[in-house]
């Protein structure tokens, strides 16, 4: 059997940095709920953003759910969300009983088109908040969404889960808009084994995510409630593999990076494109993703397949969320009169992105990709 390529899994440092933050924890018998890792990792992801106020999590979806809350989404509300994502970017607008409407993407980037989010505010008018995502850590035309955003007045909700590591404009992706959710999930840039953070943009907010994060709790002697809590804050030995993990953001980001560049350069003259980097911003190269071309008769399952045989793991992009049965009916705001992520979804494969490879094991995909065509 061939050696056995992951899509992107968990990958500890070479020095050992997370077991000695867990070591750390267990020594000063410090497990939960809080402790000194949470209020480090904190700091660390907080001093690599260069601005806002981060609070950790158990995950990027209760983060994005805690978004929601602060946004003041609630039942019957309406929040504009992108299309073209993971199905958690817009559970949460369902766990609060909101509407969502999906914005279709534009194709240099792969996110939300601000020609359609325009679209959306002629014929909805203005929603409650609006979700906009960096798909494979690809940075979205954030001017553009950000200043839709402000002239209507709707607060922006950023999920940046895939595009820690990513910037726009010099501005690192997690510090646009009102919130930010971060993920640290097994298959992220770093991750904690399971988690997630929010971003906020002032201290007052975050003062308040922390609370509605731990059972919202009042400071009375007793346990006094006035508003719905969730249990939603990191554990201090997760946060302790996140703190060693963040030593290592910046290696991850070149070793993606470089996976990228590599298939780009070997799979060049096949009828593929790989996704283009927003020309004002750069992209960690969560995962790297191409589009195979318009009128190929090769689809993107032949090619999944081939991998496969060979213990490759390859995944067909995000299937659009409209085209999904848990969200049919619901609204969907295209600019033009086809659906850019339908198109996506049908050309677009993941090709294996995991830090781990070797350049050896790019090469050897890429020859099964190049058998294919
Ligand atoms: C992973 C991911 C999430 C959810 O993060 P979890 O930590 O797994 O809950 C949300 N949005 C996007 C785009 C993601 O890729």
């Amino acid at each position: 059997m061939a050696k056995s390529v992951l899509l992107a899994s968990p990958h500890m440092s070479d020095e050992g940095y997370e077991l000695e933050y867990i070591n750390d924890a267990f020594r000063k018998n410090w497990i939960a709920p809080l402790g000194e890792n949470v209020n480090e990792f904190e700091k660390a992801v907080g001093s690599f953003l260069g601005e806002g106020y981060p609070v950790a999590l158990s995950a990027g979806t209760a983060a994005l759910h805690l978004a929601m809350i602060l946004a003041g989404v609630k039942a019957g509300d309406m929040v504009f969300c992108q299309d073209l994502t993971f199905s958690a970017s817009c559970n949460p607008i369902a766990y609060q009983g909101a509407e969502p409407v999906f914005i279709d993407s534009e194709p240099d980037t792969w996110n939300m088109d601000p020609v359609a989010l325009e679209k959306a505010f002629k014929f909805y008018g203005v929603p409650k908040a609006v979700v906009v995502v960096h798909l494979y850590g690809n940075p979205a035309k954030m001017d553009e969404i950000e200043g839709l955003c402000r002239q209507h007045g709707t607060v922006l909700i950023e999920d940046a889960a895939e595009a820690l590591g990513s910037s726009y404009k010099g501005r690192k992706c997690g510090t646009f808009g009102e919130y930010s959710a971060l993920s640290f999930n097994g298959n992220k840039i770093i991750t904690t084994s399971g988690g997630g953070m929010l971003i906020c943009r002032d201290e007052a907010s975050a003062k308040h995510t922390l609370k509605l994060a731990t059972q919202a709790r009042e400071p009375f002697p007793w346990y006094q409630h006035e508003e719905i809590g969730y249990n939603y804050r990191m554990s201090n030995i997760c946060a302790g593999i996140g703190r060693g993990q963040m030593k290592v953001l910046p290696l991850r980001v070149q070793q993606k990076q470089a996976i990228f560049e590599r298939y780009e350069k070997n799979l060049a003259g096949l009828p593929l494109t790989m996704q283009q980097e927003n020309t004002d911003g750069v992209c960690n190269r969560w995962l790297s993703v191409c589009l195979i071309d318009e009128g190929c008769p090769v689809t993107p399952a032949v090619v999944l397949d081939a991998l496969r045989a060979e213990n490759i793991e390859g995944r067909p992009v995000w299937k659009p969320m409209h085209a999904q049965p848990v969200f049919a009916g619901t609204k969907y705001v295209t600019a033009g009169e086809k659906s850019v992520s339908d198109d996506l979804f049908e050309r677009g494969i993941c090709l294996p992105s995991d830090s781990k490879m070797t350049m050896e094991d790019v090469d050897r995909i890429c020859e099964v990709i190049r058998k294919v065509f």
